[in-house]
């Protein structure tokens, strides 16, 4: 397992040294918390707090704009698409599980879509309607390569990723990222370290493959190439199974829909300051400004959760009172602009002769190229029942990324005819880098100060931000019940262990 850092090991000794001080008060009474961000991250750790807790906790997530954070919708032609995070693997078994107990439904993507791959002057390889045929057409350009990439993907990544929800079932909590890795496999750990394309390689896989098909899918889903780190290349590659689905509505509704089903106290502020307080009963006092000109207003609380990233350019949160400085972690985060477009696309620019063979998908795998992907959009009420998914040569929703906006001129490039824009700019996820993941920021803060956002330098994604909340209100219950078995421990799974009573992992 990879080392602690100097910041986890300093904040392992604060803990210990002022940790025991205010214990008989917390046995006694439900804590009060308070989480800054209400995006998927902030409303998922609040939703296990509240099961860890109980219905007396104190629960109150400050959330400065809308509940939803990056998942948002935009409106074009009065309908709403989804602007932000989109896609979910059926075997994200969080995300599924809010959808199911919020009562929320599931919006399946219409089977018979076509994706290809653009290298800036030509498809270098189109799917077809008919899976057969689509299998046909991959076997015959990446041969056994793309079925060993989904044997892969099913039966080792997924196998080894799902290994996670039994660990916290059975409550077990880590204090930073590469020990939760770890957790569900130490060769997770290790992917933080080398390059999706060194992955790649390593499980056999040809340089066609990887240089057309992983890098569409990285430049697609991360606006970035094969550089970036194994772990969230691989988390990537998941988009290559069948079945990807989205929630009805747009995926907001699940974060605007667990401050209801939780009862979270939602107060909407921009959250200016978290000081470290030495009095008790209350370790934290968050300083919050209900409008610009506005007065400062507080509120003391247990612990505090951080669901924002703490980076330049996304936060600016002051941290006082604490004997180790708290400040932004430096990596830097990724520009990634959704350009939206009504309008007839210019096939032609795809180097496609008849515009009725267009992809309705496309992945590009040509670092020079300023468009990442382009893809047809359906609105998020789309229902199979009720709605005919406009032909690709007619008047479409498209959505093109990039890692800056496009002018006119280059929207006209894509675009035949243009009947309405609308630009959504992102800072997006982290700027990855293989060879920069040493210092990941930990899960730990400071005592009783929790950052979620942590997962992010390892994988940005909807299922590890709820998979980070369930160990932040894991950790939380650990530390306010001093239960340190179950903290940076490695989990034995109990079928795993002899009669004799050893462990065999
Ligand atoms: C274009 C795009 C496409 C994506 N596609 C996918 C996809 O297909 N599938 C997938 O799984 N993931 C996808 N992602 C990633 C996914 O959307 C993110 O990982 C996830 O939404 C991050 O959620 P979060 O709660 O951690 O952060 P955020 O959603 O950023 O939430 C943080 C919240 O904190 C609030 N805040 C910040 N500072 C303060 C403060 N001082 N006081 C109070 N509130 C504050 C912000 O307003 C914000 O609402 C995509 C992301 C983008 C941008």
């Amino acid at each position: 397992m990879a080392a602690p850092t100097t910041f986890t090991i300093a904040c392992i000794i604060i803990c210990l040294v002022i940790g025991p001080n205010v214990e008989a008060e917390e046995e006694s009474r439900p804590p009060h918390i308070a989480i800054v961000g209400g995006g998927i991250g902030g409303t998922s750790t609040a939703y296990f707090m509240r099961e860890q807790f109980g219905s007396e906790a104190v629960i109150d997530v400050y959330e400065k704009n809308t509940i939803g954070g990056r998942l948002a919708t935009v409106n074009i032609n009065s309908r709403d698409y989804e602007s932000g995070g989109s896609i979910i693997h059926p075997e994200n078994l969080y995300m599924v599980n809010f959808t199911k107990i919020l009562g929320l439904e599931k919006r399946e993507r219409p089977s018979g879509q076509v994706m290809g791959i653009f290298d800036g002057e030509e498809m270098r390889m189109t799917t077809s309607p008919y899976t057969v045929v689509t299998l046909a057409k991959m076997f015959w350009r990446y041969g056994l390569d793309i079925y060993n990439l989904q044997k892969w993907v099913s039966s080792d990544l997924m196998v080894k990723f799902k290994r996670i929800y039994e660990v916290q079932d059975a409550g077990y909590a880590y204090t930073n990222v590469p020990e939760l890795l770890a957790s569900m496999d130490p060769s997770f750990a290790n992917y933080l370290k080398k390059s999706i394309m060194m992955v790649m390689r390593e499980e056999g896989l040809h340089e066609a493959l990887i240089h057309e098909l992983v890098m569409g899918a990285m430049r697609t889903n991360y606006g970035q190439g094969l550089e970036i780190p194994g772990f969230v290349g691989a988390i990537s590659m998941a988009g290559v199974e069948p079945g990807l689905w989205s929630v009805k509505g747009g995926n907001k509704v699940i974060p605007e829909n667990i401050v209801k089903y939780s009862k979270i106290n939602v107060i909407p502020a921009v959250v200016k300051m978290v000081e470290f307080l030495e009095d008790e009963p209350f370790l934290y006092e968050v300083y919050y400004k209900q409008d610009e000109n506005g007065e400062v207003k507080t509120k003391r609380y247990d612990m505090v959760v951080i669901a924002t990233p703490l980076h330049d350019g996304i936060s600016n949160i002051k941290f006082e009172g604490f004997q180790q400085d708290i400040h932004n972690f430096p990596q830097q985060y990724h520009k990634t602009v959704a350009t939206f477009v009504h309008g007839k696309v210019n096939s032609s620019y795809f180097g496609m002769e008849k515009a009725t063979e267009m992809p309705n998908e496309v992945f590009t795998c040509n670092m020079n190229l300023l468009m990442n992907s382009f893809g047809q959009h359906l609105p998020v009420d789309y229902s199979s029942a009720s709605d005919k998914i406009p032909p690709i040569n007619e008047d479409i929703v498209g959505k093109i990324f990039s890692n800056r906006e496009l002018t006119q001129e280059e929207i006209k490039l894509y675009f035949r005819s243009i009947e309405e824009v609308h630009t959504v700019s992102w800072m997006a996820y982290p700027e990855y880098n293989f060879k920069k993941t040493d210092d990941l920021p930990p899960f730990l803060l400071n005592e009783r100060l929790y950052y979620v956002k942590a997962i992010e330098l390892a994988a940005s994604a909807m299922e590890m931000e709820a998979l980070a909340g369930r160990n932040i209100a894991l950790l939380a219950y650990n530390h306010w019940h001093d239960k340190l078995d179950k903290i940076d421990e490695k989990y034995v799974d109990p079928s795993q262990v002899s009669s004799s009573g050893t462990g065999d992992l």
